[in-house]
């Protein structure tokens, strides 16, 4: 995995002070996107082990309230390894840090690509347009990990940006049709439940 700026001391990308991965590629292409440098599976400097140690120790203080992975698309099959990898440190580390990821992705479509919802579940193209649709949403290859990625989220910020729904007061999200989710109750519930973050007046 590529990616292209690690900050350490963020305010915008979820609650409190995070630290954000801003991981390389995207095939969504939505218009007018904020980072489209990011598309590229290859923009910024590979991944290493030394990124992770480097995520870790940014995670200690107790004023840092968690992690976000945005990009690009954390969740592009080429990713979401690495993703899970690190993830799965937080957790161990720090279990009561949360992880929030940014995909443009529905979250309906991860879960049925993960094989935890059905297919039924996942809108339809004419309920949601959107740039990238799945063709299949049958378990993927790794299905396993993507399960297990998805169970660690706490928040998942999804769908693409769309730049007919732009709104600036929004809160951690940049089109009225993204969706903060909260992912623990929504696997939990078998429903899309949405965390509770008030847009600005
Ligand atoms: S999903 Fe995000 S990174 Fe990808 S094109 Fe859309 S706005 Fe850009």
């Amino acid at each position: 995995m590529y990616y292209g700026v690690i900050k350490k001391n963020d305010i915008a990308n979820g609650p409190g002070v995070r630290v954000n991965l801003f991981v390389s590629g995207c095939t969504h292409k939505c218009e007018e996107c904020f980072n489209a440098d990011t598309w590229d599976f290859h923009y910024g400097f590979e991944y290493t082990d030394k990124q992770t140690a480097e995520i870790l120790e940014a995670l200690k203080p107790d004023y840092v309230a968690g992690m976000t992975f945005l990009g690009g698309e954390p969740m592009e099959p080429a990713n979401r390894g690495t993703v899970l990898e690190l993830s799965k440190q937080i957790k161990a580390l720090y279990p009561y840090k949360t992880i929030w990821i940014y995909s443009g992705y529905l979250a309906e479509e991860l879960l049925a690509r993960a094989g935890i919802w059905t297919a039924d579940k996942v809108p339809t193209y004419e309920q949601v347009p959107r740039n990238r649709v799945l063709a299949d949403y049958s378990p993927a290859a790794d299905a396993e990990n993507l399960a297990a990625l998805l169970k660690l989220t706490d928040v998942l910020v999804d769908g693409e940006f769309d730049k007919n729904k732009k709104n600036l007061r929004l809160k951690f999200r940049g089109s009225e049709n993204q969706r903060i989710i909260d992912m623990k109750e929504t696997i939990k519930q078998g429903r899309i439940v949405l965390a509770d973050y008030k847009d600005r007046a």
